[in-house]
């Protein structure tokens, strides 16, 4: 079964025990909303990198991708607005002393609200039974419209307030719906205030002449700034892409949900550049496509949804997220945004440079419109993670722990096991190894019983596990166990990359998305 919201104390402990994740410095007792990523963990996040680059860049031939530096020349985030409007709201609770973002209590309210949505779609599907139509029913019950009603009310408001910088009528709109602290309990709030997000930092040696620097709170500029550099070094012709994966840091006010929401996080970012008129196109063409990257992966499609943004950042005319369904509920996992000229132009008047290209087929010279795709790489790596743990009950009264990674992003995809460490089995599995090590990333392991060493793999989602036995000696045969099925059978040593990589070469998967 699935872990649910109670259980995810279990995904951090289990990310931790099998090397996954770790607190950063943690002899130091942590630091907070910074995490590592331990043998494991870094093996996996490499994984679904290169998925992400080989479905936008390598099978993409208008896509390429670069690497620019964190730092960047202050007026860079002048011009992206990212000095003047990278802010978040936030409220002190008086009595708790806790800080929160003001626009995620008032989100919270509303989530609240969806949930009384299911549960009475769960009440009347049992009382309908067979008959139970839920379209009709959420389109026509009384109570579920007004909760749906009020829902689009608050988080309408709430955006035009955000949008106009009222921050009293947020504060407000916290009073009147009487959100009380999760810690305190109490509505004794303060004002609403905005918090810029960069981290600052001084690049120079001496304390008069050196520079004040942001780190990067985004790659994307990174993009923008290169964008004549690629399209003339790339005879780049419109439409095009530039993606690059990379670190970007937020100086989060409410960090919590462990890898979700960290103060240093990674990003995979590309940015599409197209010919102004055709964004709404490109858009559409982005989400889906996006969208089908993501389904390729067999979390399930029940766990993703798209939201249209109803406040539109200052850079952009259109604006969705990809949701998946974390163990906390559906939350942001992509953002796929229609920046329009925002950015182009913006560094044009910065910087004094001509950010444009010229369209041999409209005869014209113009700055590209943008459509970006933006996907967090930890959040990615929260999803597939908290998705595959679960823990299942056999037939014989036990039960196992097993991570259920998709095979293409599991950091081993088979572990050689020689079932007992005499008679020449360590020196077979090794020549497995020393085979197979070419194509896949092969662990080898002769400690304890067979049955515990199965259920290690299981634990670190090994999609196999390959036993070398005594009549492996004499007929050059296995075992192939299975992780999800736990079927073992027998099968010639000589057929076990082909067998193996049916399942976990990248290309089979990739295939899906087209
Ligand atoms: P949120 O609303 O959750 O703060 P955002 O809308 O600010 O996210 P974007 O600026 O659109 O996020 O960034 C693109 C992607 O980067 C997000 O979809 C998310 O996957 C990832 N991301 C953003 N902030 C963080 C963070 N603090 N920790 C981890 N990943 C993040």
């Amino acid at each position: 079964m699935a872990l649910n919201e109670d259980d995810f104390k279990k995904v951090i402990a289990h990310a931790k025990e099998y090397g996954f994740v770790f607190p950063s410095s943690e002899i130091y007792d942590g630091l907070s909303a910074v995490y590592d990523y331990g043998q494991q963990g870094a093996a996996l996040k490499n994984n679904i990198k290169e998925y992400w680059w080989k479905a936008m860049v390598q099978l993409h031939d208008n896509i390429v991708g670069i690497d620019s530096a964190i730092f960047m020349h202050p007026t860079t985030w002048k011009a992206s607005g990212h000095v003047d409007a990278f802010n978040d709201p936030l409220i002190d609770n008086k009595d708790s002393k806790k800080r929160y973002r003001a626009d995620v209590l008032i989100e919270d309210y509303v989530a609240k609200l969806e949930a009384k949505i299911d549960k009475e779609v769960e009440k009347a599907a049992k009382r309908f039974g067979e008959s139970f139509d839920k379209e009709q029913f959420l389109s026509t019950n009384a109570r579920v419209l007004e909760y749906q009603q009020q829902g689009q009310s608050i988080l309408q408001r709430m955006g035009a307030s955000l949008s106009s910088e009222n921050l009293a009528d947020v504060k407000a709109l916290i009073e009147e719906l009487e959100i009380v602290c999760p810690v305190s309990g109490s509505k004794n709030w303060t004002d609403v205030k905005q918090f810029n997000l960069m981290f600052g930092t001084k690049l120079g040696a001496s304390a008069d002449s050196a520079m004040d620097l942001y780190l990067r709170p985004e790659t994307a500029q990174g993009i923008f700034v290169n964008f004549l550099n690629v399209q003339k070094t790339g005879r780049m012709k419109i439409p095009f892409g530039i993606a690059q994966i990379g670190k970007a840091f937020r100086n989060e006010i409410v960090a919590r949900q462990f890898i979700f929401r960290q103060r240093e996080f990674e990003q995979m970012e590309m940015q599409f550049f197209i010919a102004p008129g055709t964004q709404q196109t490109w858009y559409e063409h982005w989400k889906e496509q996006r969208m089908k990257w993501h389904l390729s992966l067999g979390l399930g499609a029940n766990n993703y949804r798209f939201h249209d943004h109803e406040k539109l950042a200052h850079y952009a005319d259109a604006a969705a997220d990809i949701e998946f369904k974390f163990p906390f509920g559906f939350k942001e996992l992509e953002g796929i945004h229609s920046r329009t000229d925002f950015d182009l132009g913006s560094h044009e008047k910065f910087s004094g440079k001509k950010l444009q290209y010229f369209d041999h087929e409209r005869n014209e010279s113009y700055v590209p419109y943008v459509v970006e795709t933006s996907v967090g790489v930890d959040r990615m790596f929260l999803a597939v993670f908290s998705n595959a743990l679960c823990e299942e009950q056999l037939d014989n009264d036990t039960t196992r722990t097993v991570l259920r990674l998709p095979a293409v992003l599991a950091p081993t995809k088979a572990a050689i096991l020689p079932l007992v460490k005499k008679d020449g089995l360590p020196e077979m599995a090794q020549e497995i190894v020393d085979q197979l090590k070419w194509e896949f990333a092969v662990a080898y392991d002769e400690k304890d019983a067979v049955g515990r060493r199965y259920r290690r793999q299981d634990a670190l989602g090994t999609p196999f596990c390959i036993t070398v036995d005594h009549q492996s000696l004499e007929d050059r045969t296995v075992t192939l166990r299975h992780r999800d099925s736990m079927e073992q059978t027998r099968v010639a040593i000589q057929d076990l990359s082909q067998l193996i990589g049916a399942e976990v070469n990248m290309q089979h998967w990739l295939q899906k998305i087209q």
